[in-house]
C-alpha cells in the first residue's frame, strides 16, 4: 500500500473485474477496519441467503437494501456526484478482503463463490447500456453477428440456440468455440468451422465464468505474497480478525440467551435440558455421563455453556460434583472445584472478579480454536470429527433424515461448519419454525442464523415449548 494518484473509475460494475489492479490506500486503519467490516457484512448476508435457499429473485430483493446501505455502487447514468468515492470504496474493500480470505484453499473457495454472487447482482442491476459498454470494453475478442449474416443463417442459428422461440429479442455473438466449452457440450451454440454463434441471452454467465476465472488465478497469486505481509503488525490482526469472522460470523455472548422468567436451570434437570443443547455440549454432556469425567478444555467450555444457561455457581459446583462419581470430595475440592469459581468470576484476580469471569464460547471461538488432541473432546464435533463420525453421531441424537445428512457432509466438506450445524437445526424444528412463521409469533430476526451455542439452546428451548409455561416444564421434570 502507498500513495498513487486517485483512480477514475469507468463503470458501475468493473471493479471488481480488473482484479489486476492493485489498490494503492492511504487509509487510517479505523476507516480501513469499518470499511472492510461492511464489506464483510454483505458477503455474509449473501452466505446467509444461499443457506436459506432463496431464490435469485428473493436474495435480491433481500440484498437490494443492504448494498444501498454498506456498500452503494451506482450507474453513471444516476449522475451521482458520488460515483468516484463509492467505487474507490469498494475497490479498496475487495482488496483487502482478498488479502484475508486468500490464506487457504478453504477461504479463498468461499470468498471467490460470494464475490461470484455479489458479481451477478450488480451486473444484472446495472443500467442496460452501460452493461453492454462495460462489455465492450472487456477484451473478450466479441464480434455481434450482423443483419446480413443473421438472414444467411436464420434457421440454423434460431434451431441450434432457441433464440426467438418465446418472443425473445434475436441477437447473436460470434466467438471462438474453445471459450464456450459448456455451450457447446449442452448444445446450447451454433456451430461453423470453428466459431460459436451464442445468444445474447448467454453473455451475463461468459462474464461471470469470467470473472471467477480471474478472481480464482488473484487470489492464488495473493495467497503466494502472503507471508510477506506477516511482518505489517497494523494489518496482520485485521487479516487475521476478518478471516476468523469469515468462519462464523462473531456473535459475543448475549445474557438474553439466559432464558428468563420462570426458567430456572439446577444441577439436577441439566440431562432433561440436553436435549436442547447443540452437537457440541451435547457431545460433552455424553461424554461426562459415560466416564463420569472431562478433560480441562472440554470442561471449560460446558461450564461457560451451563453458565450462559443461567445456571447459579453454586448448582454448577453441585452438578459437577455428582457427575465425577468416580472421585472423592478431597480430590474434587483440591482439583475441580477453583476452576468452577475461577469460570463464574468467584475467585481469580481483581479483573476476572469485576468482569464476572469468562463468557460462554461462541461458534468462532470453538471453530477456531488448536483441535482436540487424543482423548481430549471439546470443540464443534462438526469441525472436530470425520464425516462418517459425524453422521454416526448425528444419527445417534435422532437426525435420520438422509437428505440432511447428506447436506450436512457437503457443508463440512466445504468447511461451513455452522452452516451444516443450523442445518440441523432447522430439520429437527421443522415443524416448530414452521409454526411461528405461519403464525406470526416470532419476527425474522428471532430466526437468524445461530452463530453460539447458548443460542441454538435457547432458541431449540422456546420452540419445543411454545405452547407450555417453563416453570411448569421444569417442575414436571424435577419430580
Ligand atoms: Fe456448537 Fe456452533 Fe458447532 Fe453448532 S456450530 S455444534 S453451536 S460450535
Amino acid at each position: 500500500m502507498g500513495h498513487k494518484p486517485a483512480e477514475r473509475y469507468s463503470f458501475y460494475i468493473d471493479i471488481r473485474f480488473f482484479y489486476s489492479r492493485v489498490a494503492y490506500i492511504c487509509i487510517s486503519t479505523i476507516c480501513l477496519l469499518d470499511t472492510v467490516l461492511t464489506s464483510s457484512t454483505v458477503l455474509s448476508e449473501l452466505e446467509t441467503c444461499a443457506f436459506r435457499n432463496r431464490s435469485p429473485e428473493e436474495t435480491a430483493t433481500y440484498m437490494s437494501p443492504l448494498l444501498e446501505k454498506h456498500l452503494p455502487l451506482h450507474a453513471n447514468s444516476s449522475r451521482s456526484s458520488a460515483l468516484q468515492d463509492e467505487r474507490r470504496k469498494d475497490h479498496y474493500s475487495h482488496f483487502i478482503l482478498r488479502l484475508a480470505f486468500s490464506a487457504t484453499e478453504d477461504l479463498r473457495r468461499r470468498f471467490s463463490r460470494l464475490e461470484t454472487m455479489l458479481f451477478r447482482l450488480r451486473y444484472k442491476d446495472d443500467d442496460a447500456r452501460e452493461r453492454q459498454d462495460f462489455v465492450n470494453s472487456l477484451d473478450f475478442a466479441w464480434e455481434m453477428v450482423g443483419e446480413k449474416e443473421k438472414l444467411e443463417l436464420g434457421d440454423d442459428l434460431r434451431a441450434a440456440t432457441g433464440v426467438g422461440r418465446k418472443g425473445e429479442e434475436e441477437g447473436w455473438f460470434k466467438v471462438e468455440w474453445e471459450r464456450v466449452p459448456e455451450l457447446v457440450e449442452s448444445r446450447r451454440v451454433l456451430l461453423k468451422r470453428g466459431t460459436a454463434y451464442v445468444p445474447l441471452r448467454e453473455q451475463m454467465s461468459l462474464v461471470v465464468t469470467e470473472f471467477t476465472r480471474r478472481l480464482d488465478s488473484a487470489l492464488e497469486l495473493t495467497a503466494r505474497a502472503l507471508p510477506r505481509l506477516d511482518e505489517d503488525d497494523r494489518l496482520s490482526p485485521i487479516l487475521t480478525h476478518l478471516s476468523r469472522s469469515f468462519t462464523a460470523p462473531d456473535v459475543a455472548y448475549d445474557s438474553s440467551s439466559t432464558l428468563a422468567g420462570d426458567f430456572h436451570p439446577n444441577a439436577s434437570n441439566i440431562d432433561a435440558l440436553s436435549q436442547h443443547f447443540p452437537l457440541c455440549m451435547s457431545h460433552l454432556h455424553t461424554t461426562l455421563r459415560q466416564n463420569s469425567h472431562l478433560k480441562h478444555y472440554g470442561r471449560l467450555q460446558y461450564t461457560l455453556f451451563l453458565k450462559g444457561l443461567g445456571l447459579s455457581l453454586e448448582d454448577c459446583i453441585l452438578f459437577w460434583r455428582r457427575s465425577f462419581k468416580l472421585i472423592t470430595d478431597e480430590k474434587f475440592a483440591k482439583e475441580y472445584r477453583y476452576n468452577i469459581r475461577h469460570a463464574y468470576g468467584d475467585v481469580g484476580g481483581d479483573a476476572n472478579r469485576r468482569g464476572r469471569g469468562y463468557t460462554p464460547y461462541s461458534c468462532q471461538k470453538l471453530l477456531t480454536e488448536a483441535l482436540p488432541g487424543a482423548g481430549q473432546t471439546h470443540g464443534c464435533p462438526y469441525r472436530t470429527f470425520t464425516p462418517d463420525n459425524l453422521v454416526a453421531l448425528l444419527q445417534q441424537t435422532g437426525v435420520s433424515d438422509r437428505e440432511v445428512l447428506k447436506g450436512v457432509r457437503e457443508d463440512v466438506g466445504k468447511q461451513r461448519y455452522h452452516v451444516a450445524c443450523n442445518r440441523v437445526f432447522e430439520s429437527t424444528h421443522k415443524r416448530e419454525i414452521k409454526r411461528v412463521k405461519d403464525e406470526g409469533l416470532w419476527n425474522a430476526s428471532e430466526l437468524d442464523v445461530i452463530a453460539h451455542p447458548n443460542t441454538y439452546f435457547k432458541r431449540s428451548f422456546l420452540l419445543k415449548h411454545l405452547d407450555d409455561k417453563p416453570a411448569e416444564e421444569m417442575k414436571r421434570e424435577n419430580e
